[in-house]
C-alpha cells in the first residue's frame, strides 16, 4: 500500500526512477484517497477523468530516461489557475461553467516535467478569505479536525496535501492565502518573490499582490515544485528573473513589539520554543523594531479591494461569466453581478470603489500607498542587519467554522502574511509542532527579494528538532 499522507515527493521520485512504482499507481492511490474522504472534506471541486492517462504518459517518460523529480507526481491546482480545456471557476458562480483558453505560464512549465494534474480543487471565492468559507461551493475542511476550517484561501490546495489526495499543490497568495492554509493544515507554504513567477493565467484577485506558489509536506518537495514554476515570462510583464542572491546568513529579526497583541498565548508560547530550538541549531536570534508594520493589514485592506474592484469590473454578464437578462445593459450587468458574486466579494468591491471614489482617493489609497513604500523600506532597511524575519504565520491555529462570522475578525488573521505580499518579498510557513488539542502550529520567515531558495533550508534545521 502506497500512503500518500506520507510519501513525500523526493521519496516518490526516486521509487519511480528505479521502477519500484509507477505514477499510474502513485495516482491510483491518490484516486483512491479522494474517493474515501472527498465527500466529507470537499477539497475536489472536479477530479480531471484522465488523471490515469496522464499518468501513463509519464510513467512512459520515465521508462525512456527523460524523467525529472516531478514527472508523475500528482499535483492538486487551485481552481483560480488555468489549463486549456478544462474549467476554472474560482470558486465563484460568476464562472461556473468557465472553460480556459489557454495554459498558465506554471501549468506549461509543469506539463513540459509530465506533473499529473489530479484536478481542481477549492478555495474562497476569487481568493477573498481566510477559511474557505466563501466558496460558492460550499466550505472544505480541515484533514486533521473536521470541525474547523482548512485556513484559506488556497484550503483545497491545503486540505488535499494534508490528507494524501496529492502529493504537492498550486495555490495563490495575496495576503497569506498559501501560508496560513499551510499553517493551519500542517504542511509547508511559501510565497515567492514578486514577480519571481508568472502571473500569466491566474485569476486575478490583486495584480500587485498576488503571487503563485507552492504546498508540499516538506521544504525539499516545495523547493522542487517552486525551481520548475519560477522564471521570466514576456506574458508577465511584472515577471522578472530571479537575481542569485550570495550566501544568505542565520540571522532572525525578531519584531517583538508587533506580536504582542491579538495572538493566543498557546501560539506565542510555541513561537519562543521554536526560537530556542532554532538558537540551539546556530541561528543568531536579534530582537528588531519595526514600526510600520501594524500599518499592514489597513494598508492590505485598501489597496487589495481597490484592486479587486477593478480586476472584478470585467466579469459583468457581457464580457464574462454568470448573465441574467435584463431591461437594459445596466440591468444586465446589475442582476448578473448580484447573483454571481457572493456577499463577501461584493463587500470588497463596494470598499474598492469607495476608496478609489473621487474625494476619497487622496484620504485612503494614496495614503495606503505612502505606507506601503515605508513598510518596503523598513525591511530593505531590516535587511541590512538580518537575514530573515520571523513571526508566527497567523495569530491563532484552524479555527471551527462560524467562528469568525464578522469579517473584522477574519481579516485579523492575515496580521503576519500580509506585509509580505506589500513588500513583495518571499516569505515561507514551516510547521513547528502540535497543540494540546493536536492542532498544527506553524512559524513564518520572510527574507530579502530574491532570496527564495534560503528560505527552504531552514526547515531541515527545525524538523530535525521537533
Ligand atoms: N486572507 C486574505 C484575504 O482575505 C488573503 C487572501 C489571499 O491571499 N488570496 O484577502
Amino acid at each position: 500500500m502506497i500512503d500518500t499522507k506520507k510519501l513525500t515527493i523526493e521519496e516518490a521520485a526516486e521509487m519511480m526512477k528505479k521502477g519500484e512504482m509507477t505514477s499510474v499507481d502513485l495516482v491510483s492511490a491518490c484516486l483512491q484517497k479522494i474517493e474515501e474522504k472527498n465527500k466529507e472534506l470537499n477539497v475536489f471541486l472536479e477530479v480531471f477523468s484522465d488523471a490515469l492517462e496522464q499518468a501513463k504518459k509519464a510513467d512512459e517518460m520515465i521508462k525512456n530516461g527523460k524523467g525529472t523529480k516531478l514527472t508523475g507526481i500528482p499535483l492538486a491546482i487551485k481552481d483560480n489557475i488555468l489549463i486549456t480545456g478544462r474549467k476554472v471557476s474560482s470558486g465563484s458562480k460568476m464562472l461556473e461553467n468557465y472553460v480556459a483558453t489557454y495554459d498558465a505560464f506554471v501549468i506549461k512549465k509543469l506539463k513540459a516535467e509530465g506533473v499529473v494534474f489530479i484536478g481542481r480543487v477549492n478555495m474562497d471565492e476569487f481568493a477573498m478569505g481566510s477559511s474557505t468559507e466563501n466558496s460558492a461551493y460550499g466550505p472544505t475542511r480541515n484533514p486533521i479536525d473536521s470541525s474547523r476550517v482548512p485556513g484559506g484561501s488556497s484550503g483545497g490546495s491545503a486540505a488535499a496535501v494534508a490528507s494524501g489526495m496529492a502529493l504537492g499543490a498550486l495555490g495563490s497568495d495575496t495576503g497569506g492565502s498559501i501560508r496560513q492554509p499551510a499553517s493551519f493544515c500542517g504542511i509547508v507554504g511559501m510565497k515567492p518573490t514578486y514577480g519571481a513567477v508568472s502571473r500569466s493565467g491566474l485569476t486575478a484577485m490583486s495584480s500587485s499582490l498576488d503571487q503563485i506558489g507552492p504546498f508540499a509536506k516538506t521544504s525539499q518537495d516545495a523547493k522542487i515544485i517552486l525551481e520548475c514554476i519560477l522564471g521570466k515570462d514576456k506574458m508577465d510583464s511584472t515577471s522578472i528573473e530571479l537575481s542569485p542572491t550570495p550566501g544568505v546568513g542565520k540571522k532572525i529579526g525578531v519584531p517583538r513589539d508587533f506580536l504582542k497583541e491579538g495572538v493566543d498565548a498557546e501560539v506565542l508560547q510555541n513561537f519562543e520554543e521554536t526560537l530556542t530550538k532554532l538558537k540551539n541549531k546556530g541561528y543568531e536570534i536579534k530582537d528588531v523594531v519595526m514600526p510600520y508594520l501594524k500599518y499592514s493589514l489597513p494598508v492590505y485592506y485598501i489597496i487589495m479591494p481597490a484592486e479587486v474592484s477593478t480586476n472584478l469590473s470585467r466579469l459583468d454578464g457581457v464580457r464574462y461569466g454568470l448573465r441574467e437578462d435584463g431591461n437594459s445593459v445596466f440591468d444586465v450587468f446589475k442582476k448578473s453581478r448580484s447573483k454571481g458574486f457572493g456577499a463577501e466579494t461584493r463587500r470588497r468591491i463596494i470598499l474598492g470603489t469607495y476608496v478609489l471614489s473621487h474625494g476619497y482617493y487622496d484620504a485612503y489609497y494614496n495614503q495606503a500607498w505612502k505606507l506601503r513604500r515605508a513598510i518596503t523600506k523598513e525591511y530593505e532597511d531590516i535587511f541590512k542587519d538580518v537575514d530573515f524575519v520571523m513571526t508566527p504565520t497567523a495569530p491563532t491555529t484552524a479555527f471551527k467554522f462560524g467562528d469568525k462570522k464578522d469579517p473584522l475578525q477574519m481579516y485579523l488573521e492575515d496580521i503576519f502574511t500580509v506585509s509580505a505580499n506589500i513588500a513583495g518579498l518571499p516569505s515561507i510557513s514551516i510547521p513547528s509542532g502540535f497543540s494540546s488539542n493536536g492542532l498544527p502550529f506553524a512559524v513564518e520567515f520572510t527574507g530579502r527579494t530574491s532570496s527564495d531558495l534560503s528560505l527552504f533550508d531552514i526547515e531541515k534545521d527545525l524538523r530535525d528538532n521537533i
